[in-house]
């Protein structure tokens, strides 16, 4: 995703161990052609050695990491380009006339709320005072009660997660899910895990709190912030952690509204139900034990503690919509203690997340309208069938699944759908009032017609052509229930995707990117929905304990690997992540090889094709991050750190060792006993 150096120079031959590392005999290109700077490689490293540094090393070392960053590579500096397009684009609407409730309005007078400083300034904590005088009013546990049902009302956050999503086990009709919530810290291990760094950043937080609460002109600030600590601590340890709600058959646990309602009949849900005109004879609950027993804490909290915890939550949630004392307390506290970074973003960056959160469809319609062309589309429509084909065929000819099982697989494959560039209808808006001169009411007023339109859906037939990211987005995802991969206009540039690059670096990169959100629909979690989007049992008992005899080695991998002393990868937690790593980038490769047999292929500026398609995939990771920001990752992100998405992924791809001529005693040579083939 960056563009960054411009020469190429020929290649440095015998900088590793390879025999097709001729005299950069046959083709040198120009950079831009070739899909990657040459002068990004580090020859100190081997790539059998370590291909991360090898590939990425030379940028590291002259491009630190941004103040303003936690990490920065690839995918950070494709982000900004998207950025500094959008504020371009943006800016371009400024004293144009648009509709009223057109998205062109729409978008303006939400970036002019949210850069005008000095209306926010002002304005003070004036705009969550209705909001405040709510908690304030709070004398009683029957308060709490009518606070709680504002609140959701309201959507300014409640302890507890609602929202409307296609059931899992019938993807045709939406389901109304309720979830665990009401955390400051990143996850439930922060209030618990020992050690000096931990107890630091406990401290911290509580600090945090106390400044917070301080700027509110709470009295007594620093004890409140205490009790607050302790009431997040008490929900904390009633979480489940992370691992476990990966798993989907313990998420799901559906049972009729009254049921629920006697988990933690503290909340008056029958009122809420009858207020927001819910249909909705069962509901979905994904931590049931969570329900329960925040019952009991609503019970036997004290009730000042609870205006408090309700006080601060609003701050916390509200902390970048109000002047700059707050801003910088929540960016001292979440962007320096927690990642690491000594600077906070610039106010437009900000400016175009909020809208990002509100309005992320009509901003993507903003950015594809301009920067994404059919042809890009035609091109990666292309690689997506090629890839399904390579998967099909690995799937008919695997060792390990039974003809019943495999059958069904290709079920599932043949019944993917994708989503390329940008959605083919837009969501409608128009009814919703953005104002130039009101930051917080345009945020509001956004954020509660969203939740008011999905309750609507309930009872009827699930959307399948909604779009769950806005086309400017650097990403891509599977959507299980879906059973569907989605690759935005934002990630469809270089470094992951060029039109006139060199085919192995874009199989290697974007064709990665395909193949590992095909492999999530396989992977530990995704093999669990059929090719219906439903997650029921399709697997033989014998497939199913030989895919976890094979997923067990990956965990066992990961686990040994620590970005930082004291920090290991939770090879539980990035499993899923893992396989369709390892599984994506072995897809591509493949591809790749029966594209090439059609096309011919040249040895380019040193490289065989086979080492460029791994190029182009470690270029996508090329990045260095802080170790606060590798702290938080391990612990929270079911993502492995990208150091190892190059690095472990290479050791378990055979094809790896044969492009790179690695040897038994090379550190990123594994054994046939560790390593783990699965697609
Ligand atoms: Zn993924």
């Amino acid at each position: 995703m960056k563009v960054l150096g411009k020469v190429t120079l020929p290649l440095f031959c015998g900088l590793f161990l390879v025999s097709s590392c001729q005299p950069s005999s046959v083709e040198d290109v120009m950079a831009g052609t070739l899909g990657f700077d040459i002068n990004h490689i580090d020859s100190s490293f081997s790539p059998c050695e370590d291909f991360f540094m090898f590939a990425s090393g030379g940028w590291i070392a002259e491009n630190p990491i941004p103040a303003s960053e936690a990490r920065w590579g690839s995918f950070p500096i494709l982000i900004e380009e998207n950025e500094i397009k959008l504020r371009g684009l943006l800016e371009g609407l400024e004293g144009k006339e648009f509709p009223k409730g057109s998205y062109k309005q729409q978008l303006r007078d939400y970036y002019i709320s949210a850069m005008d400083s000095i209306t926010v300034e002002d304005l003070g904590l004036e705009s969550l005072r209705p909001y405040l005088d709510n908690v304030n009013g709070i004398k009683n546990r029957n308060d709490i009660k009518s606070y709680l049902q504002y609140a959701v009302r309201e959507q300014i956050g409640v302890p507890f997660g609602m929202y409307v999503g296609a059931d899992s086990k019938n993807s045709e009709a939406y389901a109304l899910y309720f979830s665990q919530s009401g955390l400051g810290l990143p996850d439930r291990e922060y209030y618990f895990k020992e050690g000096e760094v931990s107890d630091q950043i406990r401290q911290k937080y509580v600090g945090h709190i106390t400044e917070m609460l301080q700027l509110a002109g709470v009295e007594n600030a620093g004890r409140q912030a205490a009790d607050i600590m302790a009431l997040e601590t008490e929900i904390a340890n009633n979480h489940m952690n992370r691992r476990d709600q990966r798993k989907p058959e313990l998420t799901y646990n559906k049972m009729d509204f009254e049921s629920f309602a006697g988990l933690m009949p503290f909340f008056n849900w029958n009122t809420m139900a009858e207020e927001l005109s819910i249909n909705a004879d069962s509901v979905i609950v994904r931590q049931p034990d969570f329900f329960r027993a925040m019952d009991k804490i609503f019970n036997n909290s004290d009730v000042d503690v609870w205006k408090s915890y309700f006080t601060w939550h609003l701050l916390r949630k509200y902390s970048d919509y109000l002047p700059h004392d707050f801003v910088k307390s929540s960016f001292d506290f979440y962007g320096r203690a927690l990642s690491g970074t000594t600077e906070n973003k610039p106010r437009w960056k900000r400016s175009i997340n909020k809208i990002n959160g509100g309005l992320s469809e009509p901003l993507g319609r903003l950015f594809s309208d301009k920067y994404f062309s059919p042809e890009s589309r035609n091109k990666v429509e292309k690689m997506v069938e090629d890839i399904r084909a390579v998967y099909r065929e690995r799937i008919m000819e695997n060792e390990w699944m039974n003809e019943d099982t495999k059958e069904k697989a290709i079920e599932k494959l043949n019944a993917f759908n994708y989503k390329i560039g940008y959605p083919d209808n837009w969501k409608d808006f128009s009814q919703v009032e953005i104002l130039p001169n009101d930051l917080v009411g345009n945020r509001q007023r956004i954020t509660v017609y969203q939740f008011k339109d999905k309750l609507a859906r309930l009872g009827t037939a699930v959307d399948k052509s909604e779009w769950f990211m806005g086309a400017h987005v650097v990403n891509a995802y599977y959507s299980p229930s879906f059973n569907e991969i989605v690759f935005p206009a934002g990630i469809l540039q270089p470094p992951f995707f060029d039109a006139k690059a060199d085919d192995a670096v874009n199989y290697g990169a974007i064709g990665g990117v395909i193949g590992h959100e095909f492999t999530h629909g396989f992977d530990d979690q995704g093999r669990k929905y059929n090719a219906f989007g439903n997650l029921s049992s399709w697997w033989s008992t014998e497939d199913s304990a030989r895919f976890a005899e094979r997923t067990q080695k990956v965990v066992e991998f990961y686990s040994k690997l620590s970005p930082v002393e004291g920090y290991f990868v939770d090879g539980e937690l990035t499993l899923g992540e893992n396989i369709a790593d390892i599984g994506g980038l072995t897809l591509a490769y493949h591809a790749y090889k029966k594209h090439i047999s059609k096309t011919g292929s040249k040895v380019i500026n040193g490289f065989t094709p086979e080492q460029r398609v791994f190029l182009g995939w470690a270029k996508v990771w090329q990045s260095q991050a802080t170790e606060e920001f590798l702290r938080k990752q391990v612990q929270t992100d079911p993502h492995s750190p990208s150091q190892y998405r190059v690095n472990a992924t290479m050791s378990m791809i055979p094809e790896f060792k044969q492009a790179f001529e690695c040897e038994e005693d090379d550190p990123l040579f594994i054994t046939e006993e560790e390593r783990a083939i699965i697609w």
